[in-house]
């Protein structure tokens, strides 16, 4: 797998996780760079004030909406770890999203979308784009090289999510690309599984990196944080898209996001560990058809993973080998001890989820013979999550029996 090295500090992956960013020097030599809560900033003078350029400049204040310090710190840091020119933080994963889209879509305009994408963006495409005159068409997740056949003329982005949501396919996200540039396409990509750090986005092809930093950046289940990472010819659009719809995100979530970051590493490696270990123990069970896991061998996209990504986070998912009457799917998960119950991830701690990806396709189908479940592998200890879903696979089975 491809290393970390970085090119433009010289320092590898986890130093600069640990460094980027921070300035103890310019805060009295404060470690990390405190919360500042602020609207107005007061210009020296009618010239400074006048001065539209300043908005331009990077980190300087204009306005508590386009940034302090503390938005700042944490912008840099992932720019610089994804390898982006530049990156903007909003209020959540989902308005990095819409920003993102509507930074490049006009009336008109036709729009390529993974059949594997949170669900949420597509809601999104197929609502309010929809009524601004942009038509989204979903795509094959496999797809590869043939998305040319679908690139139209007004065809203005296409929209990537590797691993997908729920169901985990690993895209070729260089072909996809290659086909969208020949075409003059933004190629967006949804990479809130690959925390920043999972693979190179733009040494991919990508021109926008979209990432729910509510998930692992802030890490802990506290906050809302959405991070959109471009390359140089993104980032204009993107940053009059976000300033446009009035997007910031606040101190404090930011700082928290900040704070996650630094132990960013520690946390992914443990919590892909333990994904590992609960996704072998699940491929045994009899009840089991298949993991949707790209780090384990046998996973279909487990090549291009490979190739692609530089390791996995704690999310995977599973299908069962059966048809699955709800009160015995009830019982497992209604009972389980760790795995909470909940969306999103990224926390410290488990979650557990059943899941219908096959309500939600179009341009594909999903064929499982029983129910689909998306696990979050959080930090407790992996022999009592184990436990734990032996428990629910005993509540599971002893509930089906009578059905
Ligand atoms: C959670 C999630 C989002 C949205 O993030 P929020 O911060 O919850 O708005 C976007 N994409 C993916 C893949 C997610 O899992």
């Amino acid at each position: 797998m491809a290393g970390s090295g970085d090119e433009k500090s010289g320092y590898r992956r986890d130093t600069k996780i640990a460094h980027l960013g921070r300035d103890p020097a310019a805060f009295g030599g404060m470690v990390n760079t405190p919360v500042f809560r602020g609207s107005t900033i007061i210009a020296e003078n009618l010239d400074t004030y006048e001065d539209t350029s300043r908005r331009d400049r990077k980190g300087a204040m204009v306005y508590g909406r386009m940034g302090t310090p503390t938005t700042f710190t944490l912008e840099t840091a992932i720019a610089e770890l994804e390898g982006g020119s530049g990156c903007v933080a909003v209020s959540s994963g989902l308005a990095a999203v819409t920003c993102a889209v509507l930074a490049f879509a006009e009336a008109g305009d036709h729009i390529l979308m993974s059949d594997s994408v949170y669900w949420p963006a597509r809601k999104f495409c197929d609502g309010l784009l929809k009524r601004l005159g942009v038509e989204t068409e979903y795509f094959d997740p496999l797809i590869g090289g043939d998305i040319a056949g679908l690139i139209r003329p007004n065809t203005k982005l296409v929209y990537l999510e590797s691993p997908g949501s729920i169901t985990f396919e690993v895209q070729d996200v260089p072909a996809i690309s290659k086909a969208a540039k020949e075409k003059g396409a933004w190629v967006l990509m949804d990479t809130t599984w690959v925390a920043s750090v999972l693979c190179r986005p733009f040494e991919l092809g990508v021109d926008v990196s979209i990432q729910a930093g509510t998930k692992y950046i802030v890490g802990h289940s506290d906050a809302m944080l959405g991070l959109i990472t471009t390359n140089e010819a993104a980032e204009k659009p993107i940053r009059d898209a976000v300033r446009s719809l009035g997007q910031c995100a606040g101190p404090d979530d930011v700082y928290l996001g900040t704070r996650g970051l630094r132990t960013l590493s520690v946390r992914l490696a443990r919590h892909a560990e333990t994904a590992l270990k609960l996704a072998e123990w699940l491929q045994q069970r009899p009840e089991v058809e298949r993991l949707l896991c790209p780090a384990l061998p046998d996973d279909p996209g487990h090549e291009i993973w490979r190739r692609d990504f530089e390791g996995a986070c704690g999310l995977f998912g599973l299908v069962l080998n059966a048809p699955c009457p709800r009160p015995a799917v009830v019982a497992m998960i209604d009972g389980m001890s760790l795995f909470g119950l909940g969306a999103s991830w990224g926390g410290y701690e488990s979650l557990m989820i059943a899941s219908y990806p096959e309500k939600i396709r179009t341009a594909t189908t999903w064929d499982a013979p029983g129910r689909t479940f998306r696990i979050h592998a959080g930090l407790e200890d992996p022999a009592d999550l184990i436990a734990d879903l032996e428990a629910g696979f005993e509540r599971f089975n002893a509930v089906r029996k009578e059905h």
